[in-house]
């Protein structure tokens, strides 16, 4: 029987998706279950990715889906490596994880999953980065520990943040800053993040968005939240916004959306320490840093209205807006770097999870799931499904002629009419063959040895001792950084 051994490249939410997959629908009592290995890489040393670095820390229960990441790595078939970059460079953003080229790496695999997901942010044309303009993604991975450790602009002199882009990761932002750190204090949130926000001097955050209410692309559980903080109200709308155009037939979430705006936020504007707004047909042009006759940078926002393909296009209108902070929200696209990404799609190619090269052929063997797949978009419900098809599209390669019952199922997979496809694939990357299905390269097992590369034991053991110090706290946990976690692990 031909061995599956499968290198995942990425320890997020569709990596253990599909690995979970696999290795259910391949029970190790089955002959193909023998065969199969899965090994996760992350340049992360703690696995999960977005759903340990992306989940805002006042959504705990979206996080319960690592009970099922656990159990996968529970199969003696599964194998995690943390900290440990996969490319021809060294991290840069990760400067402590070892690594190991592409080509130093598959020799020892049959088949590579990229699940490297999209993690570099858009930035805007016109606010290139600078102390007044951040990306949200340094936000979050500032209040989720992030081993990138980005530094953010002290809160104690900021009033006024103004985010730009109306995703749920802008209100995912604009909630921590708007939320008392007593209301955090119990959650998966540091204490040095905690110590931060305290003396946070945040009174407005401006939302703007360069459509309208019925475009926006948060989802109406976030907008909720947004209504509902206690220390803070909405600024009122214009209700010309909250009428849509005329024979406008509105989906659910429009619908919805706007009876949240009609109705505004719980508590009334004018009667909370803080305020929030959503600036609507509004997008930046220039960013004017503070002079001595203006302490607040002016931010000039183009005035906009939707063409009839419901782009946002220039009225020709200005006006500015004076603010201490800009924060970019406009999502964000794979690592450019990376073998297969194509800049016009902004992720890696693919067919149906199948990894495409530039030429346009399906690269034998080589499948990407997630955000590297798909671009930056769904919540982890899609992702899994989308996982889930990539897992059966990798099975039913492997396996084409697998007879009904054999444990190969194809419900997920849009992998009909793949035999095409696959007949003009090409090699690609160097891929073994005859693998020893046990072994892992070389610098794999030194970094190891040396307590550089982490497992998913270790995992467990920093996982259980956060829990632990976050009971002493009266948290939900208390996050180690690398360097407290490798001598944790070591005194251990
Ligand atoms: P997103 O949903 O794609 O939102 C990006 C925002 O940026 C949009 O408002 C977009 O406006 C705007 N934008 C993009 N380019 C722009 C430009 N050049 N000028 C002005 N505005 C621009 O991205 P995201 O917020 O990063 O979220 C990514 C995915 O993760 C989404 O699927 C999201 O739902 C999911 N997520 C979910 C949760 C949750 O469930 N709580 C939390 C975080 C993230 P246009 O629409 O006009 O392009």
């Amino acid at each position: 029987m031909a061995p599956l051994k499968l290198a995942v490249v990425g320890g997020g939410p569709s990596s253990f998706y599909v690995a979970s997959r696999l290795l259910s629908l391949l029970p190790q009592t089955s002959v193909r279950g023998e065969n199969l290995r899965v090994h996760m890489y992350d340049r992360l040393w703690a696995p999960h990715g977005l759903v340990r670095y992306g989940v805002a820390p006042d959504h705990p229960e979206v996080k319960n889906c690592t009970h099922k990441f656990d159990q996968a790595a529970m199969d003696p078939r599964f194998r995690f490596f943390g900290n440990i970059h996969v490319g021809a460079r060294p991290s840069t953003i990760i400067p402590h994880a070892r690594s190991i080229s592409l080509s130093s790496l598959a020799p020892h695999y049959t088949h590579l999953l990229f699940a490297t997901g999209c993690t570099v942010p858009t930035f805007h044309p016109a606010l290139p980065a600078s102390d007044l303009v951040v990306p949200a993604l340094s936000f979050v991975h500032w209040y989720t520990q992030h081993p990138s450790r980005p530094r953010i602009p002290s809160l104690e002199k900021i009033e006024h943040v103004t985010l730009i882009g109306q995703g749920n990761v802008s209100l995912d932002v604009a909630r921590i800053l708007l939320t008392s750190p007593s209301v955090l204090e119990k959650y998966d949130v540091p204490e040095t993040v905690l110590e931060i926000l305290r003396r946070s001097a945040v009174k407005h955050v401006s939302i703007v968005g360069r459509r309208g209410p019925l475009e926006a692309a948060f989802t109406v559980k976030e907008l909720r939240e947004m209504m509902n903080l206690s220390e803070a109200s909405m600024v009122p709308l214009d209700p010309s916004l909250l009428e849509p155009p005329p024979d406008t037939k509105l989906n659910r979430q429009q619908t919805r959306t706007l009876q949240l705006l009609r109705k505004g936020s719980v508590n009334e504007h004018g009667k909370t320490p803080k305020t929030w707004s959503l600036d609507f047909f509004r997008s930046p042009t220039g960013l004017a840093p503070p002079s001595p006759s203006s302490p607040a940078a002016n931010l000039t926002l183009a005035h906009t209205s939707l063409d009839s393909s419901n782009h946002a296009i220039p009225t020709g209108q200005t006006s500015t807006l004076a603010t201490n902070l800009v924060v970019t929200s406009l999502g964000h696209r794979s690592d450019p770097t990376q073998e297969f990404y194509d800049p016009a799609l902004a992720h890696l190619r693919t067919l149906s999870g199948r990894v495409v090269s530039a030429e346009g052929h399906v690269v034998r063997n080589v499948y990407a799931s997630g955000w590297a797949a798909m671009g930056a978009k769904g919540v982890l419900a899609s992702t899994m499904m989308d996982a889930y098809a990539v897992a059966d599209t990798i099975l039913s390669d492997q396996f084409p002629d697998a007879a009904e019952g054999e444990g190969v199922q194809t419900t997920h997979a849009p992998a009909r009419g793949a035999e095409g496809v696959l007949e003009d694939a090409v090699e690609g990357l160097g891929l073994g063959k005859d693998v020893d299905l046990e072994n892992v390269p070389e610098e794999v097992e030194r970094g190891v040895m040396e307590g550089e590369v982490t497992q998913y034991g270790d995992w467990k053991r920093v996982d259980e001792e956060e829990v632990r110090r976050g009971e002493v706290l009266g948290k939900e946990r208390e996050r180690m950084g690398w360097e407290e976690a490798r001598e944790f692990l070591r005194k251990a």
